[in-house]
C-alpha cells in the first residue's frame, strides 16, 4: 500500500454557521476512496458548539474540583456539562461523552479559539463526520471516508495523540481475527483501530498551534473490512473497572 498524505492549505478561521465540505471542496481535489480526518475544533466552531466563559455558571463541584485543580470552576462546569461520567476529577478530569469516547477535560479546549470562549466536542461526531462525507458527495461527486478527530493524551504514555472520534464510510476496527499469521496461526484477538492510526498520523501534519491546517486527506488507503465497536462496555474495560476500586 502507498498512501500519500496532504494538509489541505487556506481553511479560513472557522465560524459558527459556515459548512465545512464546501469550504474543504473548494480548497482540495477528491478521488473516490480518499478519506479526510478534519480536528473537531472546526467541527465545533462550525457547528456553534462553544460557549462563552462568562455565561457559565459553576455549580458546587465545579468549585469543589477548582479548589484541587486551579483550574477557572466555569471552565471545570463546561468539562461537566458535557461529560456523561466523569472517572477521575483530580490532577484533571477524566470522562466519558455521550458518544463513548473517554477524555481528559472532555475534549474542552481554550485554544484555537478567540477570547474568553471554550470549544465543546461535537455532540455526535459521527453524524458531524457523515455530514461532511453527504456534503463532499453532493458538491463533488466523490466518495470519501471522513474521520472526526481529537488530540487526546494517553495512558501509560507521556505524549498527545490524534484521536478518532467519529467516522463516516468506513469501519473503525479492522478486524484480523480468523485470519492466519505467517505460520498459519490462527488470530484470535487481534483487532486493529484503523480509524485511530489514521487520525494519529493526521495530528502530525495538522500540529496543534497555529498551523492552520484543520483537514488532512489520505490518498490510496487500501480498503478494509471489520466494525464499529471502538469503546468497550463498562463490562469489557478491565481498566476503568480497577480505577474504580
Ligand atoms: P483539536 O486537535 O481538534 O483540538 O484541534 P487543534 O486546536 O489542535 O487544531 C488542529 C489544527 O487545526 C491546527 O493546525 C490548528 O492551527 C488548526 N485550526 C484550528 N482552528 C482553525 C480554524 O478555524 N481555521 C484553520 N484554518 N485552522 C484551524
Ligand atoms: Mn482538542
Ligand atoms: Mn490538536
Amino acid at each position: 500500500m502507498s498512501v500519500q498524505v496532504t494538509g489541505v492549505k487556506n481553511i479560513p478561521l472557522i465560524k459558527k454557521g459556515d459548512n465545512l465540505a464546501e469550504i474543504i471542496c473548494k480548497n482540495t481535489e477528491f478521488a473516490d476512496g480518499d478519506i479526510i480526518c478534519v480536528a473537531s475544533t472546526v467541527v465545533s466552531k462550525a457547528k456553534g458548539y462553544t460557549k462563552a466563559l462568562a455565561s457559565i455558571t459553576p455549580s458546587e463541584d465545579a468549585y469543589r474540583i477548582s479548589k484541587m485543580t486551579k483550574e477557572d470552576p466555569r471552565f471545570l462546569q463546561g468539562i461537566l456539562d458535557t461529560s456523561k461520567e466523569v472517572i477521575i476529577e483530580y490532577p484533571f478530569i477524566l470522562s466519558e461523552v455521550p458518544c463513548g469516547h473517554v477524555g481528559v477535560r472532555a475534549g474542552v479546549d481554550n485554544s484555537n479559539i478567540e477570547g474568553e470562549n471554550i470549544i465543546l466536542l461535537p455532540k455526535d461526531p459521527s453524524a458531524e463526520a457523515n455530514d461532511i462525507r453527504d456534503g463532499i458527495k453532493k458538491i463533488c461527486g466523490e466518495d470519501v471516508g471522513v474521520i472526526v478527530t481529537d488530540t487526546c493524551g494517553r495512558a501509560f504514555r507521556r505524549g498527545q495523540c490524534g484521536t478518532a472520534i467519529g467516522w463516516a464510510g468506513m469501519s473503525a476496527i479492522r478486524d484480523f481475527r480468523g485470519d492466519h499469521d505467517l505460520f498459519g496461526l490462527e488470530l484470535h484477538i487481534t483487532e486493529e483501530a484503523v480509524v485511530d492510526e489514521i487520525a494519529a498520523f493526521s495530528n502530525f501534519i495538522m500540529g496543534e498551534s497555529n498551523n492552520g491546517i484543520p483537514v488532512v486527506k489520505f490518498s490510496g488507503c487500501e480498503k478494509w473490512k471489520g466494525h464499529d465497536s471502538l469503546y468497550f462496555t463498562k463490562e469489557e474495560d478491565f481498566i476503568r473497572k480497577a480505577l474504580h476500586k
